[in-house]
């Protein structure tokens, strides 16, 4: 079995392809690191079973031999990334999109979308399951992805009705985990890092605000059961234990043993007030939940940051 990941140097990319290898799969993964992170593919080098292509999704994707899986990863996901990147943004969803599907059209692949709980905008339907079809601003700084992800997820399903490809489209609720990036801006890295570096934790907001934070094991495995026996609905993959901003806050706190205060910063437009994934779909169809809790995953985050930022000490003296 071969697959290929778009997006392979990222995040979430880089675990799915750990994933699909130790599941021996031949995985190929394409990335032009425009948020992707080399380093995060490093440790495989030499793996005989892995090939990395540079490229942009967003042009044609020319891939000789054989291919049973492509998985669509490629994209800014973080709301200060994808501000920066709009255009990018909105490409990589939608011409990205459409380049994945017809590779897989070609190879007669499945295909699997990396879709976003951002489907649903600010939710006036809480905890939030695949039927609800969301409160999105299409023009506000967030619209880029929102509906970049949204058009992706209605060519994905064109796809599958109109030329009977066999599709996933996973929505993926906040992750956290080993190989984010530092400067991510995502508010687990961002308090993490801050933490460890002794700087002020900036909660945005009042801190009221709630998220469910899913560790990357957990989701890596939601979304592989998905893709070998799950089917062609949107199915929410996220953790539902849900969070206040600020007692995330105060956990990063308590378990750093960190001195660091609390400082208030603007809530950025359109930020969602709630968020909860309803996963009673993927409970019943794949068997899944989240097995690791909050404290604990982000004690595995906080060792990884913990090196990065030493290396960062080490190489500033
Ligand atoms: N947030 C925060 N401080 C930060 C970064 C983010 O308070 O340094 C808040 C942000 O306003 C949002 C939540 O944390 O309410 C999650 O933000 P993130 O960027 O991680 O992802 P989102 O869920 O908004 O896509």
């Amino acid at each position: 079995m071969r697959v290929l990941v778009t997006g392979a140097a990222g995040f979430l990319g880089s675990h799915l392809v750990d994933k699909f290898l130790a599941l021996d799969y031949d995985v190929l993964g394409i990335d032009n690191h425009i948020t992707g992170t080399p380093a995060n593919l490093g440790h495989l080098d030499s793996h005989p079973r892995f090939r990395f292509v540079n490229q942009d999704v967003t042009r044609y994707i020319e891939i000789e031999g054989p291919l049973d899986g492509v998985l669509h990863f490629a994209s800014p996901a973080s709301p200060v990334d994808y501000l920066e990147l709009p255009i990018q943004t909105l490409k990589v969803g939608a011409l990205g999109t459409h380049k994945a599907l017809g590779l897989a059209m070609a190879k007669r692949a499945k295909f699997l979308l990396a879709s976003t709980s951002e489907v649903y905008g600010d939710p006036l339907v809480h905890p939030q399951p695949e039927s609800y079809w969301g409160n999105v601003n299409p023009v506000g700084p967030r619209g880029v992805y929102d509906e970049a992800k949204r058009f992706a997820e209605a060519l994905t399903m064109a796809y599958h009705r109109f030329h009977h490809l066999d599709t996933r489209i996973v929505r993926i609720f906040n992750t956290y985990g080993p190989r984010m990036r530092p400067n991510d801006g995502r508010v687990v890295s961002n308090f993490i890092v801050q933490a460890l570096r002794g700087e002020p934790l900036t909660v945005y907001g009042e801190g009221t605000q709630t998220r469910s934070f899913c560790y990357v094991d957990d989701l890596i495995e939601g979304i592989v059961r998905l893709f070998e026996r799950g089917s062609s609905e949107p199915t929410n993959i996220g953790n539902p234990k849900e969070f206040t901003v600020q007692q995330l806050a105060e956990r990063v706190l308590a378990l750093t043993g960190s001195k660091s205060t609390i400082v208030r910063r603007p809530l950025p437009i359109d930020d969602p007030q709630v968020r909860q994934p309803d996963i009673t779909h993927a409970r019943r169809m794949l068997g899944w939940e989240p097995q690791v809790s909050l404290d604990d995953g982000l004690r595995r985050t906080i060792e990884y940051f913990r090196a990065v930022v030493a290396r960062e000490v080490a190489e500033q003296a």
